[in-house]
Formats: structure tokens, sequence, C-alpha cells
């Protein structure tokens, strides 16, 4: 049976110099919006990181346009299959760093870097006894899909790893280090950052999770869970040969691998959780943002006062049976 689909979604990167970025980004969303494409761009002095969702034809007009210019010529794209954007608008933005890393001194990928290990190597690596694999991932990323084994820095956001790595680098000591993340461009950095603290046998894998996934004789073994990814998907499948669930739904524990943001506008937070979960919890991670006078999930299904105290009482009810 052969799936026919609409659309593609793309993902790339390049670090490579690009003058004037704030040229290039107003020049480079016409184009995009002339092609009927959807996504965000970053563009900087030290390259692009893109995402965009158009149909088949858009984005391989887009694919060639790239090639065509010699500084992308080389560029690796990585196309999902999909029925439909990824993405409501077109975004191209000039930013000092294509991802933010916010490092005082900066690193060129192109200049120092970890070894590259394509998906048969690093799949052999990780099992060997003498590896540690990093994530270099946020924990929320992490929470729906890793590596087997691998270590979960407890970071809120990319830029806190380096400091992370520092308080914690016993564990990572005359190991061969393996690190990861989505598409590879975070690792570009990371590594290269983790040769300059002195680390040597620094290695990451080329093309990230997405590629590791589409490699035929790997098939994504030894992930763990799905791949969250920032665009409306939300998350992908990675291991074609297993699918084991790793994510816990926030209120219950139990197996589960939906994301929604919670209600509370201040917080936000990406909490895992059920649909049945969501509805008694009104989408909130916590007591505190449940009764938040700007609730979204309380706004949205115009409750009152008064189903919300129902609703509340009845929490206290789940709650009380689950202690017994
Ligand atoms: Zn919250």
């Amino acid at each position: 049976m052969s799936a026919t689909y609409t659309h593609q979604v793309l993902l790339y990167y390049k670090y490579v110099p690009i003058e004037d970025p704030e040229t290039f980004a107003a020049e480079h969303l016409e184009k995009c919006k002339e092609l009927g494409l959807k996504g965000r761009i970053l563009v900087g002095q030290e390259g692009i990181n893109g995402t965009c969702s158009g149909t088949i034809e858009a984005t391989n007009a887009y694919m060639e346009m790239m090639r065509a210019d010699e500084r992308f010529a080389d560029i690796v794209f990585k196309v999902d299959e999909a029925n439909g954007h990824a993405f409501k608008k077109m975004h191209v933005r000039p930013r000092k760093e294509i991802v933010h890393f916010g490092l005082e001194e900066d690193i060129n990928p192109n200049e120092l870097t970890g070894n590259y290990l394509e998906p048969k190597e690093f799949f052999e690596a990780l099992q060997s006894e003498d590896t540690v694999v990093i994530d270099a991932r946020n924990d929320y990323e992490f929470d729906l899909g890793h590596f087997r084994g691998a270590v979960r820095p407890d970071i809120k956001t990319f830029r806190d790893l380096p400091e992370w790595i520092r308080d914690n680098k016993e564990m990572f000591q005359g190991k061969k280090i393996l690190t990861y993340c989505t598409g590879g461009i975070r690792c570009e950095k990371f590594s290269g950052w983790l040769k300059r603290e002195g680390f040597e046998d620094v290695n990451q894998l080329h093309g990230g999770i997405v590629m590791y996934g589409k490699d035929p004789q790997v098939q994504g073994q030894l992930w763990d869970g799905s791949l969250y990814v920032f665009d409306e998907r939300i998350s992908v499948p990675v291991n074609r040969v297993e699918h084991v669930v790793v994510g816990k739904d926030h209120f219950t524990g139990e197996s589960c691998e939906r994301y929604v943001n919670c209600a509370n506008p201040e917080c936000n937070e990406k909490i895992i959780c059920s649909e049945e979960n969501e509805k008694l919890y009104m989408r909130s991670c916590s007591d505190e943002c449940r009764v938040h006078p700007r609730n979204r999930y309380i706004i949205e299904h115009k409750m009152t006062e008064e189903e919300v105290q129902e609703r509340l009482a009845e929490i206290e009810r789940v709650r009380s049976a689950q202690t017994v």
C-alpha cells in the first residue's frame, strides 16, 4: 500500500557566513511567501536554521532555489511527508544566533565541533560500555522520547546546558561522549563547546534524531518514545521497529504521549496528559495555575464560577480516592 500525501515539511540548517542577515531575511521572506510556504526560519551572520511546510511542488522548488545559491549548495534537507501545512504563518527573522546558546565566547562549528557519527556508527557506539550519551535538548523534549540510557540534563533551555555540564562533569570524564539533538544543529555547537572544555572523545549524531529515524538500516532502533518537533505536529515517530512509550501523564503517571500547554498564560508549561485529564484538571499543571484569573481553559469553555467550583470539588474527590 503506497501512502499518498500532498505536502512536505522541511528541516535544515547550515553554518555559513551570511553578511547582511537583515536584508537576506527580508528577501528570503518574500520568496517563501511567493512559494506559499509556511514556517519559521532564523538567519544570522553564522548561518541559517529553518523549518517550513508547503505543497510537494513548493517545497521542492524551495530546495532547488537554496541549492542554486553556492553558500547552501550542500545543505541537507530532512524531508517529512505530510497532508497539509505544519505551521500557521511564515516568518523569516534575523538573529544574532541561529540557535540560542548564549556563550560568552561563541563557537564556530566550522572550526571546532565533535566527530560526526552516521546513524549506523551512532547505533553501535550506543551499545558500547565506555559510552555516555547526553541529550542536548530541553527536559520536555527528553520526557516525550530519548535514546535508551541517555543522560537527561535538568535544564529548561539549551543555554543552561554548559553550566549543567560543568556541575556534573565527573559523569563524562574519560568516557566516549555521544551527543544528539533533533536535527543536529544544537550538537554542532554543543559538541564543539565540549571539546573546548577539554573533553577529548566527543561525537555527535550527524543529521540528528530525524535522520536516525529515516536511516534504512538502523530504523530508529534504541530510541524510546516519540520525537518532539517544533511545529503543529508536536511529535513524530522515530523507532520503526518497536514503539516504547516513555511519556507519563502529569497527573496520573500513566503512559501518555500527548502534550498540552498549561492554561495559565503566565505558566504555559508543557504538560503530558490524556484528553480526560486535560478536562478534569482544566489543562492546568498546578492548583495555583488552575485558579489563575486568566486561565485559558476556563475562558475557552466559558465555565461559570459554579462550574469551576464543581470541577475543583471533583478533583478533590478523585485525589482522595487515589490516596485511599
Ligand atoms: Zn502551570
